[in-house]
Parts: C-alpha cells; structure tokens; sequence
C-alpha cells in the first residue's frame, strides 16, 4: 500500500498530503465510497456541512476499524452559519453526524465578504481549536485581501487556504502569499472536474510515463506542494488517484502544464459568492 507523504501545518501537527473528497457524493453512497477509499490507503477525508454527507463519512470512519488518530478528518462551516454564537452551535452538529468527539481540520467554507462575519467566526474556531474539539483550523476560497484582513485581527494563522486550483486556474499569486505567511495550500476540484485530461500537453506526458492523465495531474499538484482531495466514486479511479509516489514529472514536464494556466475557475467567485 502506498505511503502517504505528510505535510506539517504551521501549528506543528501533520496532515496527509493526499486525501478523499466527497462534493456532491450523496449521502447513502458515502459510505461505500470512503470505505473505498479507506481500504485502498487513503487517511484523510474532506468534507462540509452543505455536502450533507456528514453521517455517511461517519459510518465509514467507525466501522473501518482504523484508529482514531491514524485518521484525518476535515470538515466545514457553512456561510448560512457564519457568527459567532451561530459556529459553535454549526460545529456541535457537524461533530454528531461524523460520531466523532473532535475533527482534525475545521475550515471557514467561504469568505462571503458581504456578510462581513469571518472575522467573528474565526474567533469561534479559535475557541474551538483551545478546547481541543479540532486540531488545527483553517479557511476555504479566501482572496489574498480576505486573508490580509482575517491576519490583522488574529495571531491565529489559518494552517491551510483550500481553494480551487488546477493546471487552468494555478492561483499563482494567492500561492506566493500563503508560502509568506505559513499557510499550506489545499487544492480542491484538482481534477477541474475531468476538463482537462483530454488536453494533449496533459494526455503525452501520460503516455511518456505510462500513466493516466488524472494521474499527471495530481503529480503536479504534489511537486507544486499542494495537498490535493480528489473525487471519485469509482473504485478504479479510487485506487488510481492514490498510485502517485512511483514516478516524478520533470521539469520540462512541470513547465508543460504551468503553460496551461489561464483562469479556468469552474466554481463561484469567492468575491461574489454569499
Ligand atoms: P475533482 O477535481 O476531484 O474531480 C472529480 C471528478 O473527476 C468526478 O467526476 C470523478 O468522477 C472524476 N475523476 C476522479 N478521478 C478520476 C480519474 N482518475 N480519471 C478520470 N476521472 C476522474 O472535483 P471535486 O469538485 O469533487 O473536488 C475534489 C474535492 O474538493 C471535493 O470532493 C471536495 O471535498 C473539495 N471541494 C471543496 C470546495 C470548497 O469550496 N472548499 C469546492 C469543491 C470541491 P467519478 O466520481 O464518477 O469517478
């Protein structure tokens, strides 16, 4: 089985580098797709509040028979729930559908700028972090202006920014001020959803080494340093997506696929999301 590398978070703990996403996984056919997962090597599964699948990650999690602190689990506030007072109650209930007494990572699903409340609800995380109900927390699709904000009024640095980033949105920018302040990017639809493995750059370094484009794709992600949460729901792709740590893309081949950025977002503006 392969090992999965770990990444230390900027408080010390350590968090897969690769792990499970379950977006759009309905709840009734979590469980046999984390169990998959979880049979196949992987530790880390990513979840949200909104995806309501907590439960289903939670009966994979107990009857894997896997040790509580061989896993990592990351769930997420939903922006409905953002407050303080609004977290704490958010964050009980995300805790009783996984059955567990405390997450690993709790992030802040969006920004929502126009709320004006993540400010607030980081405090509550802090809360959350100093009575040990999660080992580390952390935000999702902030903006370098968002994150600059949320800095100024905290010593509590986020351990990671999850945000969505693939060879046609490679985030640049956001990545040179998370590697200033200590924060770990995390890529979620790392895949862009399947949209480019068809494209040639991608399909011939595959063919070069033998492996699938999905496969390329996620290497890159992990040369870059990314943690990456790909999704599947097909055993196959499951088990592909975690045969990662057998070869290396070469620079000329890291190059390839950075001239394949060009603003490809295929989820919402985090500026404009409420
Ligand atoms: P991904 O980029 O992981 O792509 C998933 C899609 O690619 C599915 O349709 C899957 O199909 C297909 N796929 C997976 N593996 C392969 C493969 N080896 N070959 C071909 N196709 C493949 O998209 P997601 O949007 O799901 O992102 C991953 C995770 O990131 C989410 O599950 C979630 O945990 C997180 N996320 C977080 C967000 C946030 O706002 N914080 C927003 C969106 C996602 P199939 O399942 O049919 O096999």
């Amino acid at each position: 089985m392969a090992s999965i590398p770990g990444i230390t978070l900027n408080n010390g703990i350590t968090m897969p580098q690769l792990g499970f996403g379950v977006f759009q996984v309905p709840d009734e056919e979590t469980t046999a797709a984390v169990s998959t997962a979880l049979e196949s090597g992987y530790r880390s599964i990513d979840t949200a509040a909104i995806y309501g699948n907590e439960r289903g990650v939670g009966r994979a999690l107990a009857s894997s028979g896997i040790a509580r602190d061989e896993l990592f689990v990351t769930t997420k506030l939903w922006n409905a729930d953002q407050g303080y007072d609004t977290t704490l109650t958010a964050f009980d209930a995300s805790l009783d559908k996984l059955g567990l007494d405390h997450v690993d990572l709790y992030l802040i699903h969006w920004p929502t700028p126009a709320r004006d409340l993540y400010r607030d609800t980081w405090r509550a995380l802090e809360k959350l972090l100093a009575d040990g109900r999660t080992r580390a927390i952390g935000v999702s699709n902030f903006q370098p202006a968002h994150l600059q904000r949320l800095l100024e009024s905290t010593s509590v640095v986020p351990v990671v920014n999850q945000v969505e980033l693939h060879p046609g949105l490679q985030q640049t920018a956001l990545r040179e001020f998370h590697a200033r302040h200590g924060i770990v990017t995390e890529a979620w639809s790392p895949l862009a959803q399947g949209a480019l493995l068809a494209d040639p750059a991608i399909t011939s370094i595959a063919a070069g080494h033998g492996r699938t484009p999905a496969q390329v794709v996620l290497r890159w992600h992990l040369q870059l340093g990314n943690v990456v949460i790909p999704k599947s729901v097909t055993p196959d792709r499951i088990r592909e997506n975690l045969a990662l740590f057998d070869f290396a893309l070469t620079a000329e081949e890291m190059a390839a696929i950075a001239a394949l950025d060009r603003g490809l977002r295929t989820g919402p503006d985090p500026d404009a999301l409420n």
